[in-house]
């Protein structure tokens, strides 16, 4: 695995294309963006996509992205439709040309609030501004983000406009996170990516097996054609499964730890160790190095390592960590910081 160093920008210097007369949406003439790395174009089949324009080397950060609209997860159609409006125009632009794929809810207790707060009936007026409302959220629920804040204890969603329009893979060649520590949502390359090749990110968790990556998918009504689904070996879908199995049965191993820790022994720490060392392998051979997956592992293996006095290995475990976050999130993020406290930690039982 071969990691960039390169120092990671603030933003990426944007140009933007106005291509006035293309495909006309609701918000206005579509503008697409294009920097130095990539630029959006439509495709056949999936509506908008990302396209690298020139060789974009693993760890590098494509763009990082300030959100246009962000809601505690408990907001309505109400305060989206409040926080859009107060937009200026050029990113309400951008928020009605976003694509909307979900379906309107069955809790209407908003129109009722609306209405009141309209002192409207049912006229054509009342009706059309019904209906924008629920276009409003159908594109809140396609293109929302987790947000989550620095100390994890609260939830936010957010909307990118940038992020939105890069396609889902189960197999995917860059990575989003929204930081907390700069506020953005950051988009990294996880491997090499030639020009012309598509960004792809993955909207879900990609250790399920394809059946259940199929259900999730169906909230923004496609069927994923990437090489995993549509992959006819069996191998694959198998060695996802195992890895979801695995990640199970290291969270109730873990579980178990926290209750009982002063009487876990040696071959408890062994037992956990075992799975998380078959979990390694089977990411590695899938080629899933994100920080939500072989990056979790490793960092679980330096600790268990230290409680099996591996501490030499440790240090190598915890070196993948920091790498494997450099790349998914940058040096700016909470994680990388994370990383090193967890190098830190191993180098110095190293010594002892
Ligand atoms: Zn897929």
């Amino acid at each position: 695995m071969t990691i960039s160093r390169a120092p990671t920008p603030d933003i990426s210097p944007l140009t933007l294309k106005d291509t006035s007369g293309e495909a006309e949406a609701e918000g206005g003439p579509e503008t697409f963006v294009r920097t130095d790395l990539y630029e959006e174009r439509q495709t056949p089949e999936s509506g908008i996509g990302a396209f690298a324009t020139s060789l974009i080397s693993s760890g590098t950060r494509i763009f990082c992205e300030e959100s246009i609209v962000m809601l505690p997860d408990y907001a309505g159609q109400l305060e989206l439709h409040r926080m859009v409006k107060a937009l200026p125009d050029d990113k309400q632009k951008m928020f009605w040309n976003l694509a909307a794929s979900s379906k309107p809810g069955k809790a209407v207790a908003w129109i009722d609030l609306l209405r009141a707060s309209c002192g409207d009936d049912e006229s054509d007026t009342f009706n059309n501004l019904v209906e924008e409302y629920e276009r409003a959220w159908s594109i809140y629920e396609t293109n929302r983000f987790t947000c989550r804040s620095l100390d994890g204890a609260s939830k936010s969603l957010g909307m990118f406009p940038m992020c939105a329009r890069i396609n889902h893979s189960c197999a995917p060649n860059v990575f989003h996170r929204y930081s907390p520590s700069i506020n953005r949502l950051t988009i990294h390359a996880l491997r090499d990516i030639q020009p012309g090749e598509e960004l792809l990110t993955s909207y879900i968790d990609i250790c399920h097996p394809t059946v259940i990556r199929r259900q999730l998918l169906k909230h923004w009504g496609f069927r994923c054609r990437c090489t995993a689904c549509d992959s006819s070996d069996d191998e694959e879908d198998h060695r996802r499964r195992r890895i979801e199995d695995l990640f199970n049965k290291m969270a109730n191993r873990e579980k178990k730890r926290e209750r009982n820790e002063a009487k876990w022994t040696e071959k408890d720490y062994e037992r956990s160790f075992a799975n998380v060392s078959k979990a390694i392998k089977l990411l590695e051979e899938e080629g899933m190095e994100e920080t939500d997956t072989l990056g979790v592992v490793y960092a679980a293996a330096v600790k268990l390592g230290l409680k099996l006095r591996r501490e030499e290995e440790a240090v190598e475990w915890a070196q993948k960590v920091v790498e494997i976050e450099v790349k998914c999130l940058g040096t700016d993020s909470k994680e990388y910081q994370t990383a090193l406290q967890l190098l830190e930690t191993a180098k110095s039982a190293r010594q002892k």
